[in-house]
């Protein structure tokens, strides 16, 4: 119990919301969080195909996402029977047939990811010897760039090959920044890659929930809060802060006005402005935060008679609209595929029904021996992430703000990391952190 219990109110019950109540009760202070939705988890959260419970969107973790590991550990969570954890193995193909595949063997980083280069496979040796090049400098900390500039102009500078930059760097920064590589921020993509693959050799490793994610992270959640004295209010939108003097004393609902001593704002940016941007001292946040830009990411789930088993948990298409397809088998849904688009791109003007035929004749041109689907559902998330342009890190805030006892919270704030469960959970942390510092001095 800390010498001095608060009341902290937080608006946004999604991952980084959570992260940062579950810290909090932990500590011993008393939370309330308000989340405008039906449910909480946000932009990773549990929906419903038939009778099944699966997820706005197919989530991929990765070994180097320590923050969100331990937290799932805080919450007494047995971590291997919630997630499946492989060595990095990605098989990428053009419908043609040509292959390509970087499979991270068991070594010490950073020879693990010299050892993938070296023996990946559908890359010719010189795509290798500069893709080597690209590693070692990534290693020895030589590819940092003082001032931002795009992925392509990385890859660029280095004398990335076709092969590596289409068939390597491309796939990987869409997947992990939503950004294109000819606006996606170098020093995020820099750090994405030195932290999975020059640190710890398990890093690099692909995690794939073997449930929904509303039974990882929002419901234990609840427990735990709830367990701890702390309370989770649905379809309350925070509406209005009550701040006198550069102090903030509560946060409004359409129904209810919420004392607390500490007020987190864990709401993606687009919320966050209409509830600071009145407030002089929060302008140059709030205009801040209107300049950034969100990406889109497109999941089409696919069900099939159960007999349906692809060669590979998770198949990287190339050159056609759909990008990865997973089998869900991995998450017990044997028969269930989920196509994932990451990105902008001319598939967000086809209607629903003419992106699922679109999708169905893809696969059957790359997997002949396919059936079509039964169903499809397909799930448009237009602001899945803030996009990870170039330079977008002069414009994410702290956590902390100009208004004492007000803080922001969320994949977007000032992690350095792109939109992600672990930058989410990060910045629930620090916020965390630091609310129980400045309470406690
Ligand atoms: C389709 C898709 C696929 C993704 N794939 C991956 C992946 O493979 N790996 C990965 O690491 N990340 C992935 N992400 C990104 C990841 O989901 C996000 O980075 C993370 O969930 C962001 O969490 P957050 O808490 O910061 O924000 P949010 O999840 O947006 O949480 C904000 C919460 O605030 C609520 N809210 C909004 N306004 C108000 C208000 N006025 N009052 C109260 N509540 C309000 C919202 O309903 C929401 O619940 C994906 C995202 C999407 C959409």
């Amino acid at each position: 119990m800390p010498e001095i219990k608060k009341h902290i109110a937080i608006a946004g019950g999604g991952w980084a919301g959570l992260a940062c109540a579950v810290e909090l009760s932990l500590i011993g202070h008393q939370v309330t969080v308000l989340e405008s939705a039906k449910q909480l988890g946000g932009r990773a959260r549990r929906v419903a195909f038939g009778d099944q419970a699966v997820d706005n969107g197919q989530h991929v973790l990765i070994g180097a996402y320590r923050n969100t590991l331990a937290l799932l550990k805080r919450l007494d969570l047995t971590v291997d029977e919630l997630l499946h954890r492989s060595k990095l193995n990605l098989h990428l193909q053009y419908c043609d047939g040509k292959e390509f595949n970087l499979r991270s063997p068991n070594l010490l980083a950073p020879l693990n990811l010299l050892a993938a280069l070296l023996s990946a496979k559908g890359f010719t040796l010189v795509d290798k010897w500069h893709a080597l090049g690209f590693g070692l400098r990534l290693f020895t900390y030589s590819l940092s760039v003082d001032d931002d500039i795009s992925v392509a102009e990385l890859l660029h500078r280095h004398h990335q090959t076709r092969n590596n930059i289409t068939a390597l760097w491309e796939p990987i920064c869409l997947a992990s920044l939503n950004t294109p590589i000819e606006e996606a921020s170098a020093r995020i993509f820099i750090r994405v890659l030195y932290d999975t693959f020059c640190r710890g050799s398990s890093d690099s490793d692909l995690i794939v929930p073997k449930t929904d994610l509303g039974a990882i992270l929002p419901d234990p959640a609840v427990d735990f809060i709830e367990l701890h004295g702390g309370n989770v209010h649905l379809s309350q939108r925070a509406t209005e802060l009550v701040i006198e003097q550069r102090h903030i004393s509560a946060i409004k609902t359409e129904d209810k006005t919420i004392s607390a001593d500490h007020v987190v704002l864990a709401l993606p940016p687009h919320a966050c402005i209409p509830l600071i941007k009145s407030h002089p001292a929060l302008h140059d946040v709030a205009y801040n935060l209107s300049a950034f830009t969100y990406n889109p990411i497109v999941t089409a789930y696919l069900r099939y008679k159960s007999s349906i088993r692809p060669d590979r948990s998770m198949q990287g298409l190339l050159g056609t609209t759909a990008q990865w397809v997973i089998d869900r088998s991995i998450s017990g849904q044997a028969g269930l595929l989920t196509v994932v688009i990451s990105g902008p791109g001319k598939h967000m003007q086809l209607e629903n029904d003419e992106l699922a035929g679109h999708i169905q004749n893809e696969l059957h041109k790359c997997f002949p021996h396919w059936p079509r689907a039964e169903e499809v559902m397909i799930i448009r998330e237009k602001r899945a992430t803030f996009s990870s342009r170039v330079n977008i890190d002069l414009l994410r805030p702290t956590n902390k703000t100009a208004i004492q006892g007000l803080w922001l919270c969320g994949d977007y704030t000032a992690t350095g990391y792109p939109a992600t469960i672990e930058s989410a959970v990060i910045s629930g942390k620090t916020t965390a952190e630091l609310i129980h510092r400045s309470i406690s001095n």
